[in-house]
């Protein structure tokens, strides 16, 4: 045995450290450049040694430990991070939480749920669904997420046009800080007791503690849904209706909007040359009708073709399939790759034709969507499907994909990421994008951890300073 893995087994027994086999496991999360990585036998981002916590005890006890002797510490949720968030940069030891998977409390008079942090996401849907609850946070990946994983990426779901990211829908929760000491954020229905401090830790991406317990909203599942699809002869008008939609304060829990490529395979229709969108309100009844109308009164000043439900529905029916991105990585070559931006309303459409641009220079098909939009602007999510000779030139071709569009979409001013966070694939972007602000960042880790035991390296924290694992 290891001197590691002797210190580890002393201070919280043989059961919560994972045999040496499982370090393997724990070398990939869903980055497509780690898919490339699994394929050629390649490991570069592998911990040392994984600890599987039970409860908090655990986290504090092993985090006071590793403070003490400097050893380098990433939380692992359920490893659905698609930038290698949960991958560590300088080995050391994986924390895996999901063995906190209980539900503490649902409340149904404050409509708040808690829950342990390594609760999966489908489990608490399905247990709130039970009682006619739902989160109203629905990512694709909610069958294979946790709730901590969630406020720390900042993540966001398919329904949040309405309904809000993350950040709009927790309400408290426990951390573990670098020094093994547990600390509570509650903020009650509302809270101006100072800077609202649990922004710290929400899209940290475990750099700033560990997230051991959170309590969420929820709300009472809606009875009516109106759901709607649309045809556009061009992109623009489209994005004219999704702005003027969210400007006249109308709020449908469904508005995506999709480029012709991706289009065809939103109406499974290969032969489909326009762009389709997808609309859904719900909620009470009169006030999901009197919203849908309003839109309509918007979309009517456009040419557009109705193709009325049936599309919207089969899109709800298969809104967790991801098997076309995982099929062509599994092959030899096979390149897929997503990509999530935002910009405000007047600067999408250069963002993207920009990016178009640039991307198509790769040879690979772009499919584009804009699903989660704001008053003020709108996501712009891309999935980039293609093929090379083998692996290596996959894995290769994704990294200098990810250059370029990273540059294009700082250069025109957009946000660097919209939802799947930082990971390893941005972190040497986040000290630009983050421009004057990042000093604060930077004064945040030194002082909540000093010795950079969490994460190193990542969000583009001291870049220069990553320490050694044990
Ligand atoms: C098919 C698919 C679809 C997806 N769809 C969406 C989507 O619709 N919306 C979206 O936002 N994302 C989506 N994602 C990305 C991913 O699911 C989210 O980033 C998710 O929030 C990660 O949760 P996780 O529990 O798997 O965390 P992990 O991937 O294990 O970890 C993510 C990051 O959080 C840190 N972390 C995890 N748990 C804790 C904790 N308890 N305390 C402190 N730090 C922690 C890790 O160190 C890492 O930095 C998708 C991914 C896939 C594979």
């Amino acid at each position: 045995m290891t001197p590691l893995r002797d210190s580890l087994i002393n201070l919280l027994g043989s059961d919560r450290v994972l045999p040496e086999i499982a370090c393997e496991q724990y070398a990939y999360d869903w980055w497509p450049v780690a898919a490339k990585w699994r394929n050629q036998g390649k490991s570069p981002l592998r911990p040392e040694i994984v600890v599987r916590a039970k409860e908090v005890a655990d986290i504090q006890k092993l985090l006071g430990w590793a403070n003490t002797h400097r050893i380098a510490i990433t939380p692992w949720g359920a490893g659905s991070s698609v930038t290698g968030a949960p991958l560590p940069l300088t080995g050391g030891i994986t924390l895996d939480i999901s063995g906190l998977n209980n539900t503490i409390a649902i409340n149904i008079q404050n409509l708040i749920v808690t829950v342990e942090a390594g609760k999966m996401g489908h489990i608490l849907e399905s247990e709130l669904n039970q009682l006619g609850y739902t989160l109203n946070h629905s990512p694709q990946s909610l069958d294979r997420s946790t709730a901590g994983g969630w406020l720390s990426t900042r993540a966001t779901g398919q329904f949040s046009s309405k309904w809000g990211g993350i950040e709009q829908l927790v309400v408290g929760f426990d951390v573990v800080l670098p020094n093994g000491e547990l600390v509570t954020f509650e903020a009650g229905p509302r809270m101006a007791v100072g800077p609202d401090l649990r922004h710290v830790f929400i899209g940290a991406e475990g750099t700033m503690g560990v997230i051991t317990r959170v309590t969420l909203q929820i709300f009472p599942q809606s009875k009516h849904r109106i759901l709607h699809a649309l045809a556009f002869d061009n992109l623009s008008d489209g994005i004219t209706v999704m702005r003027e939609t969210m400007q006249r304060g109308l709020r449908p829990f469904l508005l995506r909007f999709y480029n012709p490529a991706e289009s065809r395979y939103a109406m499974r229709d290969t032969g489909f040359t326009k762009c389709v969108m997808f609309l859904g309100f719900e909620g009470e009844p009169s006030i999901a009708e009197a919203e849908f109308r309003v839109c309509q009164s918007i979309w009517q000043q456009f040419t557009v073709e109705e193709l009325g439900s049936a599309p919207v529905e089969r899109w709800m029916q298969h809104r967790f399939d991801f098997s076309t991105v995982e099929n062509i990585l599994r092959r030899p070559g096979g390149l897929a790759e997503t990509i999530e931006i935002a910009h405000y309303w007047d600067g999408i459409q250069d963002t993207f034709d920009r990016l178009m641009a640039a991307l198509s220079t790769f040879g690979i098909e772009v499919l584009a969507h804009f699903s989660h939009t704001y008053p003020q602007g709108t996501s712009l999510y891309m999935i980039l499907l293609g093929e090379r000779a083998n692996d290596a030139d996959a894995e290769a071709t994704l990294l200098q994909i990810w250059q370029t569009a990273m540059r294009v979409t700082l250069d025109t001013g957009a946000v660097l990421s919209h939802h799947h966070g930082v990971g390893v694939v941005r972190k040497d972007f986040v000290r630009e994008a983050l421009g004057s602000a990042m000093i604060v960042l930077d004064q945040i880790k030194d002082v909540l951890d000093p010795n950079n035991v969490l994460s190193p390296g990542k969000l583009g924290l001291n870049p220069d300073q990553t320490i050694q694992s044990g």
